[in-house]
């Protein structure tokens, strides 16, 4: 590890609440094994359309497509961020915080994404952040299969108009949403997928992160290979 890397190592743990660093020999030996693999799961790209987000926004307007219009949301969580990402971020669904402000992930897991997004020398505003879909289901229940039908056309357009280089997807419901697949998260994370015309990287949700934090080492690994992927590396 060079020492640009363990400063970054060490600030990221440091902004994520941690105070020192382990250096088990079973972590190095698994970090290893997750960047060789490299499978790729085409999903091909939904139309050929490519709005800019303020008409795939119009197009969405005062959605009643499906029943969470009627289930207590108070608006529609579009997403936020720069239009020209070259780094989306998509979550599962807004929760009360996101529903109450109209931005995905602004509460406490929302914080650690922005620390995770800082942790690799962006700021917030550089990347974009969206989730699969865009209304919150009630009690932070998980989104159900015809919402997410329902929903998912919109968040294509989104990935298809930004053109992003990198996806990351927050945990296990946005991963298995994007990639079609049913396999676990542990499975899926540590890899690069082909998808649209980006290449998606699976990890763990932040809100995951705050229940089991042994588990930032996985998303700092993660983090780490996006960050040299954005480099050209
Ligand atoms: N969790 C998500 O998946 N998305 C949000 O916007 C907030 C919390």
């Amino acid at each position: 590890m060079s020492r640009e890397d363990l400063r970054a190592h060490l600030e990221f743990f440091g902004a994520l609440g941690v105070d020192g660093v382990r250096l088990e020999p079973e972590w190095r030996a698994r970090a290893v094994s997750a960047g060789e693999a490299a499978p790729s799961a085409v999903a091909p790209r939904a139309d050929d359309r490519t709005d800019a987000l303020p008409v795939i926004r119009g197009d969405l307007g005062d959605c009643t497509r499906c029943k969470l219009h009627g289930l207590g949301r108070r608006q529609i969580v579009f997403g936020v961020g720069n239009p020209s990402a070259e780094l989306m971020f998509v979550g599962e669904a807004p929760g009360a915080d996101e529903d109450l402000q109209g931005e995905p992930f602004v509460g406490r897991a929302g914080q650690l994404l922005t620390k995770i997004i800082e942790a690799i020398g962006l700021r917030r505003e550089d990347v974009y952040i969206a989730n699969v879909i865009k209304c919150r289901p009630p009690s932070n229940r998980n989104p159900e299969p015809d919402e997410v039908e329902q929903c998912e056309p919109f968040l294509f357009r989104q990935i298809d108009s930004i053109r992003p280089k990198v996806i990351v997807a927050l945990g296990k419901f946005a991963a298995q949403s994007l990639l079609r697949t049913s396999d676990p998260i542990t499975r899926l994370r540590g890899r690069e997928y082909k998808y649209r015309d980006a290449i998606l990287m699976p990890t763990y949700h932040p809100a995951y992160l705050l229940r089991t934090p042994s588990a930032k080492r996985d998303v700092w690994e993660d983090m780490k290979r996006v960050r040299a992927i954005l480099r050209g590396e």
